[in-house]
C-alpha cells in the first residue's frame, strides 16, 4: 500500500496553471524526490499533500486516508524555516513546539539525539551553525515521531558542509523506517538521497519512479560546466530545455 497516492492532481493561481493532473504513488519506507527546477510546482504539490492548498481537481490518499480522516501527527512538516528564537537554545526552541504538539521532554530528547544535536542542545540558537539549524529544523518536524517527513528544498541556502549533514541526517532518519517524501530542484541531490522521484515540467509530471530506473532513461541528463563541448551544443539548440544553472554549471537538462 503506498503512504501516498495522488490522482489526477490540478491547481491554478489565476491564469497560471501551477499542476496540471499529477498522479503517482509513494511508497511506504522511499525517500522520495520531488524535482525540477523552479517553478514547476513541487511547493504547490507538497502544500496540497499537507493541507495547507487544496487542490481545483483530483484527489489523493496519504497514509490510505482521505483529508477528513487523517491524523496530523502521523506527519512531520518542514515547508518553510520554522521561526526560532535566536537568544533562546535549541532546546528551549525545540520545547515551545512540543508544547504546541503536546509533547514532553522525552520526545525533545529523542529528537535531538536523531538530529545529532544533544551536545549543543544549551546553546544559544544564534552561535549555530547553518546545518545546526536546519538540523534542528526537522528535528522540530520530528516531535510526535511521524510516519511521513515532508521536507520543502532542505539544504536550500545551507553551506557545503550544512548540506552534508542535512543529506546524512535525511538518510538516518529513512534508515529508522519512515517515508520521506522532500523537494528538490537539484538532480545530484536526488540521485545521492532518494531511491524514489517524480520530475516536474512546468506543472506537468515528466516521469516517476526508482531514481536507478528513471534517472538512466535518456530524456533527463545531467550535466556540466557551460565550457563543455558537447553541452554548449546542447544549449545551443535547445536553450528552453536548460532548467538549472547556479554558477555557471548545468545541473539539468531536460529533453
Ligand atoms: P516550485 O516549488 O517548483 O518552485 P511553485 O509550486 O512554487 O513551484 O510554483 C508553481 C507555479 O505557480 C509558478 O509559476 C509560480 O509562480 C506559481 N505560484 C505559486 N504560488 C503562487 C501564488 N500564491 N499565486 C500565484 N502564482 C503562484
Amino acid at each position: 500500500m503506498p503512504v501516498l497516492s495522488l490522482q489526477n492532481i490540478s491547481k491554478r493561481y489565476g491564469a497560471v496553471q501551477a499542476l496540471t493532473n499529477v498522479s503517482f504513488d509513494v511508497p511506504a519506507g522511499c525517500v522520495f524526490g520531488v524535482l525540477g527546477p523552479n517553478g514547476s510546482g513541487k511547493t504547490t504539490l507538497l502544500g496540497i499533500v499537507t493541507d495547507v492548498l487544496k487542490a481545483d481537481q483530483g484527489d489523493f490518499t496519504l497514509l490510505d486516508q482521505p483529508a477528513s480522516a487523517r491524523q496530523r501527527q502521523q506527519i512531520g512538516t518542514l515547508l518553510e524555516t520554522p521561526n526560532f528564537y535566536h537568544y533562546l537554545s535549541g532546546y528551549q526552541n525545540l520545547k515551545i513546539a512540543a508544547t504546541i504538539k503536546q509533547r514532553g521532554a522525552d520526545d525533545i530528547e529523542r529528537v535531538l539525539k536523531i538530529a545529532g544535536l544533544t551536545a549543543r542542545q544549551h546553546s544559544k540558537f544564534k552561535t549555530y551553525s547553518l546545518g545546526m539549524k536546519q538540523r534542528l529544523a526537522i528535528a522540530s518536524a520530528l516531535l510526535g515521531d511521524p510516519q511521513v517527513l515532508i521536507l520543502d528544498e532542505p539544504t536550500n541556502g545551507l553551506d557545503p558542509e550544512g548540506i552534508a549533514e542535512v543529506r546524512a541526517l535525511i538518510r538516518q532518519v529513512a534508515q529508522s523506517g519512515k517515508t520521506i517524501i522532500m523537494a528538490s530542484h537539484l538532480l545530484d541531490e536526488v540521485e545521492k538521497v532518494c531511491t524514489h522521484v517524480a520530475i516536474l515540467r512546468k506543472g506537468n509530471l515528466l516521469l516517476s519512479g526508482p531514481v536507478s530506473e528513471v534517472i538512466s532513461r535518456n530524456d533527463f541528463v545531467e550535466i556540466g560546466s557551460r565550457n563543455n563541448q558537447a553541452l554548449r551544443e546542447v544549449i545551443t539548440r535547445h536553450p528552453e530545455y536548460v532548467s538549472v544553472v547556479e554558477a555557471g554549471v548545468v545541473l539539468q537538462v531536460v529533453f
